[in-house]
């Protein structure tokens, strides 16, 4: 093995100006996740890519949402396959291009979704190419990569892909977003949100307020009760990050209205978390007001399993004995696709992508030599899955 890996490490450092050109073809290609035409065009050029690889991929096209990508790689095998995972679509608005293009400077690389997470998928078809190279076929890799990420895949099925794509596989590596710190991911927070809103009665403060019915105490007391269900120890926090109401000051309110986000370690601490806000929402503190709720769509946690617990150890291991800086793992408060494969029981680590700050601003960036390291390790870490027991092999 440790020719084969000493192959495919060859073949990495001799596309090093490959993959960076890759990589700001990519960034330089607008993908705002609300923008379905540019996500397109970007998950037809990655389809291309993925073939002209040896791949055969094939486009999962939604009307209300941008197009996602799944690309297998080697032919079947009897054994479990390898999940590779992500997304191309970013946060940034159209324009965001022209104003500040792919550049590289002091070994960083800047642009519109540079570290999230264009670099994250130059890592995994250079992966799976050195992979080829060195003459691997013990697995079928397949490329899962969502073009609506940004947006929790509210308009599309794309979670549902997740989950059927990543049903089986022995292990997934989500290469989104690394960290300059070294933390690799091995579980993430769900989320859940609330929007909750108060009808009260307005009469004029100074007349006749007796006869008035505040929305705004109303809601006073909800927000107390809500934010008194946080629970650190239990990983379940609530937090009222919105509120509007009244109209003028000498006026009892006969409106106020609340946003609220809750976050969970586990997928069966959402319904608890619905339970409480629906106890909450419907308990009336001032007589004659009356209070409404909409749940908006959420993401499921991704659990910490032991299957990805022992992953972690793999990708620790690997990493040491290459030499490179010692991971770290972390529970992150964000969420990712992660969840889905998870939730199928597949072990799985996320942020195996290039190591970097900012995503989501105009100040990201990566660390060049960071794609090329985390594009080694995961090359290493696919080799190395011959000796790691899958969940589904020790029927977790
Ligand atoms: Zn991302």
């Amino acid at each position: 093995m440790q020719e084969k890996l000493a192959k495919a490490f060859q073949f990495i450092d001799s596309k090093r100006d490959e993959m960076v050109s890759l990589w700001g073809k990519l960034v330089n290609m607008e993908s705002g996740t609300l923008h379905r035409e540019d996500v397109d065009k970007v998950a037809a050029f990655l389809r291309e890519t993925a073939e002209s690889f040896g791949g055969d991929a094939r486009l999962v096209e939604f009307p209300q949402a941008g197009n996602g990508l799944v690309a297998d790689f080697g032919p079947p095998t009897d054994k479990p396959h390898v999940c590779f995972m992500g997304h191309f679509d970013t946060v940034f608005p159209q324009g965001t291009v022209s104003r500040r293009p792919f550049k590289i400077e002091d070994g960083k690389a800047y642009g519109p979704g540079v570290l999230d997470m264009k670099a994250g998928i130059v890592i995994q078809l250079y992966a799976i190419r050195a992979l080829r190279e060195a003459g691997y076929s013990d697995r079928r890799i397949r490329v899962v990569l969502a073009g609506d990420e940004e947006t929790g895949h509210s308009k599309s099925e794309m979670a549902r892909v997740f989950e059927e794509q990543c049903a089986g596989a022995i292990a997934a590596f989500n290469f989104e977003t690394g960290d300059v710190s070294n933390a690799l991911v091995v579980g993430r927070k769900g989320t859940a949100s609330y929007d909750i809103a108060v009808r009260g009665i307005s009469v004029h403060a100074g007349r006749e307020p007796e006869k008035g019915r505040s929305a705004i105490l109303e809601m006073a007391h909800k927000i107390i009760a809500i934010q008194a269900l946080t629970d650190y120890e239990k990983g379940i926090t609530f937090n009222v990050g919105t509120i509007k109401g009244g109209t003028v000051r000498n006026a009892v309110p006969d409106h106020a209205e609340i946003g609220v986000d809750v976050r969970v370690m586990e997928v069966d601490q959402l319904d608890y978390v619905d339970r409480k806000i629906s106890e909450i929402v419907a308990r009336t503190y001032v007589e004659g007001t009356t209070t409404t709720c909409v749940r908006e769509s959420g993401i499921i946690p991704m659990s910490r399993t032991p299957g990805n617990e022992r992953l972690f150890d793999l990708v620790r291991r690997v990493s040491e004995e290459l030499g490179f800086e010692t991971p770290f793992p972390i529970v992150s408060g964000g969420g990712s696709d992660s969840s889905w494969s998870v939730k199928m029981g597949v072990p799985t680590i996320d942020q195996m992508g290039a190591k970097g700050q900012w995503n989501h601003s105009d100040r990201e960036y990566a660390v060049v030599d960071t794609l090329f390291e985390r594009t080694k390790l995961a090359v290493a870490c696919v080799f190395e899955l011959e000796k790691f027991q899958g969940q589904s092999e020790v029927g977790l």
